[in-house]
């Protein structure tokens, strides 16, 4: 029997040690394996130094650097080192939130396809505690999940939010939903802990069932007098 070709996405809250996660694997591919891996990361990641995708203990890994507006680069590097003779077997991919979700779920889509294995790390969860597309999109594609959470830094219990601090108070719903920040700006938090003043309560908003809107709309025909 042929096992599946992985296609792996590390995800969960900040200071979950996905990048860690991937950094291990990618590093036992290559060493162990003698995979030929490629790591992609986006522009926006400034967490890491230039060029390298890096773990909280320092090591580092280099990294192709992508504008997340652009990931279809991707493609055509991939398929250029290809043509050149140097065909990677495994793509690495770091920070997947910041890219554009649907193109680049199309563009890792494709890669996978095209007969490489993917592994890709990603908050799965913004600071509202609400999902940041492109890893609800991977994680549809992917063989396999690796859910990871930290602990909470009010509590200790397992934690699988992002809490986003300003000065120390909780940000607030209205707040932009990307700010680049270490611990400074975010902690990991549970649920009981975790606060976003503001937020908007789901019976506020409007959601009749597209059904119930169709019947009402026969039913205003019918009254017509003519
Ligand atoms: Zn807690």
């Amino acid at each position: 029997m042929n096992a599946t070709r992985p296609f792996v996405v590390f995800t969960g809250t900040m200071f979950s040690g996905k990048t860690d996660l991937l950094c291990q694997t990618l590093r036992r591919l290559s060493t162990y394996s003698h995979q030929r891996v490629v790591v992609f990361k986006p522009t926006t990641d400034r967490r890491s130094s230039n060029g390298h995708i890096q773990t909280a203990d320092g090591v580092q890994m280099p990294a192709h650097e992508i504008k997340p507006n652009r990931p279809e680069k991707i493609l055509r590097m991939v398929y250029q080192m290809k043509a050149d003779g140097n065909n990677p077997d495994v793509l690495g991919f770091d920070e997947i939130q910041f890219f554009f979700p649907a193109l680049f779920a199309a563009v890792t889509a494709e890669l996978y396809r095209e007969g490489y294995q993917i592994y890709a790390a990603g908050l799965d969860l913004d600071f509202r505690g609400e999902p940041f597309e492109t890893a609800s999109l991977l994680l549809a594609h992917a063989t396999y999940i690796h859910k990871l959470e930290s602990y909470c830094a009010r509590c200790g219990q397992p934690a699988r939010l992002p809490q986003r601090l300003i000065e120390g108070s909780p940000a607030s719903y209205t707040a932009d939903r990307i700010l680049i920040g270490g611990t400074e700006a975010y902690e990991a938090r549970c649920t009981a802990c975790h606060v976003v003043p503001d937020r908007p309560s789901v019976v506020t908003v409007s959601i009749a069932p597209h059904h119930t809107r169709k019947k009402k709309h026969k039913r205003d025909k019918k009254k017509r007098p003519f």
